[in-house]
């Protein structure tokens, strides 16, 4: 009988890869607290409606993308593709609005989408996203997207590109949409088969159809800039204008859409060079249709979300993963020494060192080979004759000391060796 594996699309984090994970969700999460982010946490799946109406159904991840199931109960379900929906449902449903002031929320997890596995495309991949809800004002487009470029910076991620659009809101959309009908129709049966789909299903996507035949045709479109309002169009120069007085760099894409149906005004996107045809770490924008879509009041909103595989696959090429040392490993032999062992790992741990213990029971040769390699400060020795005089052999693997110390005096010795570890001498 084969092995069971993963499913196709997905992935384990293994051990040695999660130090990075966590040093991104650490870092992210420092930075979200200091502007005052909260997370919420929803749960994985939702009504499958839920997702129809709030991304909308002629998008291509409620079109095709869905992992969409029947529970036992005959009730739709849908694995989330993304969190903004989940968030706004849950917003809704608590009436957090209630709290007063704009609610400032954040969340991380997984997403799952049934798209074509790549390098960065995954069926279940991450998302560490944000949304401030409850604030029209340009500010607060201004300071979602500061939070989203403090975190890269923190990363030390360097050369990503930011590019950033207005789509106005549904009115300045609908006399663009079909002025790009109009200009795209004659040239329909030259536009490659998804963005043909789209010309009437979705005709703004296809501004960010990869073709090239059809980015041609797209030179002489109309732009969405020049459909604008002029309370829109001021609204997109205040924005850039903030970004511009905290120093954020950014370029104005007037091809730049997001897929989904209730973003308005803002859009914006993070990518790098290194990512190949994944290029999108961070996107978001402005969606102030959404929360009353969904049943809510009328809520201006905004918000982003990063793929973490791909900053992952980016930091993993501007740094080694921080390796993470133990502090003491102990190595015992015999039936009475492996039991003492056993309790001075514990104590150890209870005095808050890291403290690994050989449970192989093997030659003492083999432990101390292991104890080099776990890259701990120090190595506990414990044999018959230590069991018997209740005494244990320190050794220090810098500088290879070693003495001989009486079990009962660990606890006094903690402080001194916290110390040396702290200052890394020893
Ligand atoms: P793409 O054009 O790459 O499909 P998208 O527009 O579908 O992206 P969003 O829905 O805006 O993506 O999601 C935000 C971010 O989540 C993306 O920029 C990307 O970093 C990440 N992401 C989206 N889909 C996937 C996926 N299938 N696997 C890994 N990361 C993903
Ligand atoms: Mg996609």
């Amino acid at each position: 009988m084969g092995s069971i594996q993963a499913i196709r699309g997905t992935r384990d984090i293994l051990p040695d890869e999660v130090s990075t994970w966590q040093f991104v969700e650490a870092t992210a999460r420092e930075i979200l607290n200091r502007a005052a982010f909260r997370e919420i946490r929803t749960p994985i799946f939702e009504q499958t409606d839920l997702f129809a109406r709030g991304m909308g159904e002629a998008t291509d991840v409620v079109s095709k993308e869905m992992y969409t199931f029947l529970d036992r109960g005959e009730r739709s379900l849908t694995l989330r593709p993304e969190g903004t929906a989940g968030a706004v449902r849950s917003y809704i449903e608590h009436g957090l609005q209630a709290q007063g002031g704009p609610q400032r929320l954040w969340y991380v997890g997984p997403m799952f989408r049934y798209e074509r596995p790549q390098a960065g495309r995954q069926r279940q991949f991450h998302q560490l996203g944000l949304e401030l809800l409850g604030s029209g004002d340009e500010r607060a487009d201004v300071e979602a997207i500061a939070v989203a470029t403090d975190i890269l910076q923190a990363l030390g991620l360097k050369d990503l590109k930011f590019d950033l659009n207005s789509i106005g809101d549904g009115t300045d959309r609908q006399a663009f949409r079909s002025a790009l009908v109009d200009y795209l129709t004659p040239y329909k049966t030259d536009l490659d088969p998804d963005s043909q789909d789209r010309l009437n299903r979705n005709p703004l996507r296809i501004l960010d159809s990869k073709d090239q035949n059809t980015q041609r045709i797209l030179d002489g479109a109309p732009s969405i800039l020049d459909h604008l309002s002029p309370a829109s169009k001021a609204r997109f120069d205040r924005v850039q204008q903030l970004l511009a007085d905290l120093g954020i760099a950014c370029k104005v894409n007037p091809r730049l859409v997001r897929g989904l149906d209730y973003y308005t005004h803002t859009v914006f996107e993070i990518q790098s060079d290194d990512l190949g045809a994944q290029a999108t770490v961070c996107a978001g924008g402005r969606y102030d249709g959404l929360v009353a879509e969904l049943g809510g009041p009328e809520t201006p909103a905004v918000g982003w979300a990063m793929g973490l595989e791909r900053l992952i696959l980016l930091l993993q090429k501007v740094q080694a993963a921080p390796i993470v040392k133990t502090d003491f490993y102990l190595v015992s032999r015999g039936e009475k020494a492996e039991a003492q062992a056993l309790r001075i790992a514990q104590q150890l741990r209870q005095a808050g060192f890291k403290a690994e213990l050989d449970l192989s029971g093997s030659a003492f040769g083999k432990q101390f080979k292991r104890a080099d390699r776990s890259g701990a400060a120090a190595c506990l020795i414990l044999g018959d004759a230590e069991a018997e005089k209740r005494t244990v052999q320190l050794k220090w693997l810098t500088t290879g000391d070693q003495s001989e110390i009486q079990q009962a005096d660990i606890a006094q010795y903690c402080d001194d060796w916290r110390r040396l570890m702290a200052q890394g001498t020893m």
